[in-house]
């Protein structure tokens, strides 16, 4: 059976190719030509000897995930419907669409990336929730989604690239596969992204925030907060029944910020919900000694009973934050036509099972 590559680190590959009789070098070359070269196609690693490239092929195999379908926004966004799963001899890795969002802007893109399919942690005001979990995604269908992303907008690509982790999943309920693309995409071998260009969103799943915080290579962490209080909180995110604010909290206050680091709060602006001038006042109080900045996301208007705050209101929760001292920016969302805003990764428009939730 071909042995999967995508995903491997660069002691694997090694190991790999020492499996096959040959140099370890050789393992560092297939690293180079797949994370910084992004080639799927033994043929094309021309770094190596012929007759290597011919035994791989026989060997191993490289499946980057599958673009079923690609819905360009008017703003320049592409929402990327991905398949992955399901190759001959693969039975364990189930079949699964899942979705990434190329996001290019002057002198950068951005690339949210999906962690599961589906997701568990069921925020009401997210569209993907209602898919539940399908299943955990692997190293290579993490990473792989930044590849085909690059890959595909070869032509067009800045200087600077980020990766969001906030696309569908909870990054941090799947733990290894997640760390384990991540450290390829920071890889100054591999992918060869800045650590402050990488950002890891979670809804709060304390343990995994701890365990982040031990880790000598690690994202910039972003916090889903969306509330000012535990009984909104709790309506609107029911894990913060299992890590309410105090411990969340206090999570990030223990975690060993680097200098310069800061924690981001992503606050999803509900009109009537959690837009009150006293919900920033309180958010103020919640983030009192903690090096953090606030991103607020004013609600896009979808499918769930919902509703946008109104301009003033937005502006009103921003000069509050920055008047207390908390750098605070607003994030409209980018490809919004095309149902890839924060919140909407939820297969719409995908000829999937999924299709039911249009
Ligand atoms: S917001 Fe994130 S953690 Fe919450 S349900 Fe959606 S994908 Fe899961």
């Amino acid at each position: 059976m071909p042995v999967e590559l995508l995903g491997k680190s660069a002691e694997e590959l090694r190991e790999f190719v020492a499996s096959l009789g040959e140099r370890p070098f050789r393992g560092a070359q297939l690293y180079h030509a797949l994370y910084a070269e992004r080639r799927f196609d033994f043929a094309a690693m021309t770094n190596m000897p012929a007759a290597l490239r011919e035994r791989l092929a026989r060997e191993a195999r490289i499946t980057p995930p599958r673009i079923v379908r690609r819905f360009p926004s008017v703003d320049g966004s592409i929402r990327y419907l991905f398949s992955i799963g399901g190759a001959i001899g693969d039975e364990g890795a189930k079949p699964a669409h899942i979705e990434a969002v190329f996001m290019p802007r002057e002198g950068r893109q951005t690339i949210c990336i999906s962690t599961q399919a589906g997701c568990a942690v069921d925020c009401h005001f997210c569209l993907t929730a209602q898919l539940g979990l399908i299943r955990n995604l692997t190293p290579g269908e993490i990473v792989g989604q930044v590849l085909v992303a690059l890959e595909e907008n070869r032509e067009q690509l800045a200087p600077q690239t980020n990766v969001v982790l906030m696309g569908q999943g909870e990054p941090l309920l799947n733990y290894d596969a997640t760390m384990a693309a991540v450290r390829i995409l920071l890889d100054p071998k591999g992918v060869a992204l800045a650590p402050r260009h990488v950002t890891l969103s979670t809804s709060g799943i304390v343990p995994g925030i701890e365990r982040l915080g031990k880790e000598k290579v690690r994202p910039s962490l972003a916090i889903s907060l969306n509330a000012s209080s535990d009984e909104q909180r709790d309506a609107l995110m029911p894990i913060n029944r299992k890590y309410p604010l105090d411990v969340l909290l206090d999570a990030c206050r223990r975690y060993p910020l680097r200098p310069r680091e800061y924690f981001t709060f992503e606050y999803v602006l509900l009109g009537g919900v959690n837009d009150t001038p006293e919900d920033a006042r309180r958010v103020v109080r919640l983030v009192a000694h903690i090096r953090a900045k606030a991103n607020l996301i004013p609600w896009n208007p979808g499918n769930l009973p919902f509703r946008a705050p109104t301009a003033e209101s937005v502006e009103e929760f921003q000069r509050i934050l920055v008047g207390k001292g908390v750098p605070t920016f607003v994030r409209y969302s980018r490809g919004q036509d095309v149902f890839a805003a924060c919140g909407q990764l939820a297969l719409m428009g995908s000829p999937s099972p999924f299709v039911a939730l249009q």
